[in-house]
């Protein structure tokens, strides 16, 4: 028994005729915490459980906390979150649902995260949101579920915050042969840590992050992260504000479902661009998000710009 779910892996028509590849979709969107975060979160939750932890620490008001308040819910463990004031309401009350403690401290994450850890005693155990090799592991089940149906993409698409869906991706696919499967890693314009590293060819820290995709919002991605890009074929890949939140608006028109601007950004390079062309068969991660509301997704809409 596993916290996350295995998902549904559907062919798109809307997505397939909008690039003219077969794109392929798995839909962690559909996990019980909103995102794919569950796969390694939960992992990680239950080792630490199995080790005596008697309490989880978060300091992510994102879907990262999501999923540790969902683990310690099903686990019978209390969750503590903390979060910078600039977390929206919306999160907050997503973290209570769950019947995570939520306390806001700090005007910035870096402020919430140093009481976090001040919380961390012998009995409790801090999750990250990146980066942890029990994240990773977990988030590898993603292509487990996808090599037992038998489908092999030519190319998995995925979305790069600190990069532990990618080390996850990674992992899996060199756990099951898939070496030559390129990964193409997907962030937007302002939060763009990874593409920095690999164009620097070492760790970079960004100055600042200005992109509406808060869940991409790493200013320097794990190790791990640009390590896999040397131990397997990664291509980075940008797009802008706009075209992941106009990708949001499509998915939902195509397949009703409703993901963060950190999930349209994977989606977009299918929708927008032509930088798939060279693959026949495509997975995308549609890694979910719960923290956008269609209001928001709407008025962000409204008011990025095309380039
Ligand atoms: C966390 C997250 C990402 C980025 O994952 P990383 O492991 O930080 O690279 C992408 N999309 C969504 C919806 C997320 O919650």
């Amino acid at each position: 028994m596993t916290l996350h779910i295995p998902t549904p892996l559907i062919e798109s028509r809307p997505l397939s005729q909008a690039c003219g590849s077969n794109m392929w979709l798995k839909l962690d969107a559909l996990q019980p915490s909103g995102s794919f975060k569950l796969r390694g979160v939960g992992h990680a939750c239950e080792v630490h459980h199995a080790r005596g932890a008697r309490r989880f620490v978060s300091s992510s008001g994102g879907n990262a906390g999501l999923a540790v308040a969902y683990a310690g819910r099903k686990l019978g463990v209390p969750v503590t979150v903390v979060v910078p004031e600039t977390t929206t309401e919306r999160a907050k009350e997503l973290l209570r649902q769950e019947d995570a403690e939520v306390i806001v401290h700090g005007s910035a994450w870096h402020e919430a995260n140093a009481l976090a850890q001040t919380l961390v005693g012998a009995d409790a155990a801090f999750i990250h949101p990146f980066d942890d090799p029990l994240l990773w592991a977990g988030h590898a089940s993603l292509v487990d579920e996808v090599a037992q149906t038998g489908l092999k993409p030519d190319a998995v698409v995925l979305s790069v915050g600190g990069g532990g869906l990618l080390s996850g991706v990674v992992e899996g696919l060199q756990r099951n042969g898939w070496v030559d499967v390129p990964v193409v890693a997907v962030e937007t314009e302002g939060a763009a840590s990874l593409h920095a590293a690999m164009r620097a060819g070492h760790s970079v820290e960004l100055q600042q992050l200005t992109s509406i995709a808060t869940s991409l919002g790493a200013k320097r991605v794990a190790d791990q992260a640009l390590a896999s890009t040397r131990q397997h074929p990664v291509v980075s890949q940008l797009v802008s504000d706009h075209q992941a939140v106009q990708a949001c608006q499509q998915f939902l028109h195509d397949h009703r479902l409703l993901v963060e601007p950190a999930c349209g950004a994977a989606l977009a390079l299918a929708y927008s661009t032509q930088a798939l062309a060279a693959y026949r068969t495509v997975l995308i991660v549609v890694c979910g998000g719960a923290t956008a509301t269609l209001a928001q997704i709407q008025a962000w809409a409204a008011s990025t710009r095309p380039q």
